[in-house]
């Protein structure tokens, strides 16, 4: 099976709104005895506050996706910083948990071979590993969420990846991606992967 003796991580970036995908998704992940990552808009945190606890209450780890999603990439290095630090100070002021990652939107600056000089430098000072993905739902594309064309479009990419062993799977907080995750979880487990924490 595609998945035999291989691992995913599911991550769910542009949270911690709309609230209530986020809290379908939760219950999804606990109901399957799944941890996951969150990485989360700083400008979303301050806004919702409440939400950014509730991932880290139920065992999440919450992750830095910049505070208003720009294209850090082509960024000034002082608006790199200005978007990361704000990220960071909110996050740890609201949920006391501290980002060891950022994810950059858009993968922008954040691919090997392709690092931004001057995000790889921001980032080394905030103590932030870069990460991009392996695996592209596509759950933001229309239709929204996790259908059967977007699973044939992952199975591809799994399959393209023979000899990666663990894979993160890019997901955001939506409704549509929250209404197809339970079956979206049950895909990967009769493709056999494990999944695992993040
Ligand atoms: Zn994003």
């Amino acid at each position: 099976m595609l998945g035999d003796g291989k691992s995913v991580v599911l991550s769910f970036d542009d949270g911690p709104a709309p609230v209530s995908a986020l809290e379908s998704i939760v219950n999804t992940l606990k109901e399957n005895e799944v941890k996951a990552e969150f990485y989360v808009l700083g400008q979303e945190v301050s806004r919702f506050p409440e939400a950014a606890r509730m991932i880290v209450t139920r065992g999440h780890d919450i992750q830095n996706h910049s505070w208003s999603h720009p294209n850090l990439a082509t960024a000034p290095e002082r608006g790199v910083r200005r978007e990361l630090e704000r990220s960071q100070r909110i996050i740890e002021e609201t949920t006391g948990m501290l980002p060891t990652k950022i994810r950059p939107p858009y993968g922008a600056g954040g691919f090997r071979g392709h690092i931004d000089p001057e995000l790889a430098r921001v980032a080394r000072a905030l103590s932030l590993t870069i990460v991009t993905w392996d695996i592209d739902t596509e759950d933001w594309k229309a239709p929204q969420g996790l259908g059967p064309e977007k699973i044939a479009y992952i199975e591809e990419q799994f399959a393209q990846q023979q000899r990666r062993v663990s894979f993160n799977v890019l997901m955001h907080v939506q409704a549509g991606t929250a209404r197809d995750l339970p079956s979206f979880i049950s895909q990967l487990r009769q493709w056999r992967f494990d999944i695992v924490e993040p």
